[in-house]
């Protein structure tokens, strides 16, 4: 790897401030998707470090709450202007050990920092209340207070922004974190552990535990000490950890799975409906949670949409995310490219057509061409499973109540996406989805002011927004007679 600071390489956990191995020695081997190839090792660390962690973030609680909100804005400010001054080194790194393409990962470096950028503001603006009290010689006064030692989990698929999205409130209420990210891609949070080290976050304030995800779950689930539990994964996963909180009673966040319906009407935008199916579906080779994952067409522009879509992905350049141009990288591994094929060889046996691509990518390894089927019903596995790879599956329909009944036809209720020129269907299609976050005439929903999250079995809480840093507060009431 060619980083300009080559010390954002690290390849040991960051616990009490301090780099560390497993206690037996043990590590774990990370590789670049885009070839195989070894990046290095990390620890493998379990339950032993991580309740030392958990340990060292619960005795510097303390003095990180004491501060005030504006004190620890100023370390976070720091900690956003390097990551933004790193981004270079950030995005290769990401690249690397995740396959996106170098320009999709520059953008995320710079998501991931905003995040920490609005929370530190945020802080400051954590207000309580003042209620008219019930007799009158009392006084009842609210407080938000920081809940006290947060676990997060976090997935590979944004190796940055899916932490900072939780380290950035949590911070700035004024609690520590213990994280955990995904071994497939440890560097970036480790990388982001050294940078936060250089702004001033005091040790055990911000931790970095990498290793078995179920010894490590385990504990930071277990352990009485953590009082808070975010987790972004599969809701296999999230029910498992949920499970798993129950005995200690942990606050939780949980952004799970989704289905994303993306509806195209006949009164759509058909060049922005378009550009926005291939922004939302082939963004990082189709691997996130709100990824249009089926694409339902009004019978007047099925054909004609299908034939601009096919057009438009067939100018799609698969290649390594660090090579100049991609626009799609590698899958994540071999069990990913599994799943995508297995879910076209169904739809294909029960009679879907493919427009275009429907393979292994002529590159090898876990390359595959971005792909359009269409004919596809709601008895194929892509209309239930979430198929996290570059697969558009092209529905029709008829009516409006037609569209809305298949759009929610589902557990999940992450994402939805519709396009449509009438502005009482934005309305009245907008209320009828029942989807934690709606994009209308847009396919790109992601933003650090606006509040991210899910219905049903997509989990529970909000990352982002007044609303994200309402996950890391505790209310207190306090009542004050004899006046
Ligand atoms: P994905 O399919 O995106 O890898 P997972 O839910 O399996 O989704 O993984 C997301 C994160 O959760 C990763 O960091 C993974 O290591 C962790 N994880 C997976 N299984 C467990 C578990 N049983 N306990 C705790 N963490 C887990």
């Amino acid at each position: 790897m060619n980083l300009k600071d080559p010390s954002l390489f690290r390849t040991q956990a960051y616990i009490d401030g301090r780099w560390a191995d497993a206690d037996d020695g043990a590590v774990l081997t990370v590789r670049n998707p885009a070839d195989g190839s070894v990046l290095g090792t990390v620890p493998k660390m379990g339950a032993t470090e991580t309740r030392r962690a958990i340990e060292a973030a619960n005795a510097a609680w303390p003095a990180w709450r004491a501060l005030t909100a504006g004190a620890r804005a100023r370390i976070l400010r720091r900690w956003f202007d390097l990551i933004v001054e790193n981004q270079e080194d950030l995005a290769v790194l990401m690249t690397s050990e995740q396959g996106k393409p170098l320009a999709e990962a520059r953008g995320e470096v710079l998501y991931a920092a905003s995040f920490i950028e609005w929370f530190a503001e945020e802080g400051k603006r954590i207000y309580g209340d003042v209620i008219p009290p019930h007799l009158a010689d009392k006084r009842i006064v609210v407080t938000k207070e920081p809940i006290g030692v947060c676990g997060a989990i976090t997935p590979w698929n944004f190796p940055s922004a899916m932490i900072t999205r939780k380290a950035g409130p949590a911070l700035a209420a004024g609690c520590p974190m213990v994280l955990k990210p995904a071994s497939q891609t440890p560097y970036s949070a480790l990388a982001l552990a050294v940078l936060a080290e250089r702004a001033g976050v005091p040790a055990g304030v911000f931790n970095v535990v990498t290793g078995s995800a179920t010894a490590i779950g385990g504990e930071l689930t277990a352990n009485p000490i953590v009082r808070k539990l975010s987790f972004t994964g599969s809701t296999e996963t999230g029910i498992k950890l949920m499970a798993q909180c129950a005995p200690t009673l942990k606050k939780l966040s949980l952004e799970l799975g989704g289905n994303a319906p993306f509806i195209v009407f006949d009164d759509a935008d058909l060049d922005a409906a378009v550009q926005g199916a291939l922004a939302s579906k082939y963004r990082n080779t189709g691997q996130t949670c709100v990824c249009a994952n089926r694409l339902l067409v009004q019978d007047g522009v099925y054909e004609r949409f299908a034939a601009k879509l096919a057009e438009a992905v067939s100018q799609l350049k698969v290649g390594p995310g660090l090579a100049e141009g991609t626009n799609q990288g590698p899958l994540i591994d071999e069990n990913a490219v599994r799943k995508v094929e297995e879910h076209i060889a169904d739809a294909v046996s029960k009679g879907a057509r493919i427009l275009t691509g429907g393979k292994r990518h002529p590159l090898g390894g876990t390359f595959f061409e971005p792909t359009i089927l269409a004919d596809v019903t709601p008895q194929m596995k892509v209309a239930r499973e979430e198929t996290f790879g570059p697969v558009a599956p092209l529905f029709r329909f008829h009516t409006e109540e037609e569209a809305i009944r298949m759009a929610n036809d589902t557990e999940f209720g992450l994402a939805a996406y519709f396009y449509t020129e009438s502005s009482s269907r934005v309305w009245r299609v907008g209320g009828a989805l029942e989807y934690g976050i709606v994009g209308i005439n847009t396919g790109l929903i992601s933003t650090e002011v606006a509040p991210f999250g899910g219905m049903k079995a997509s989990g529970m809480g909000r990352e982002g927004s007044k609303y994200g840093i309402e996950e890391y507060v505790e209310i207190k009431y306090m009542c004050i007679g004899g006046i």
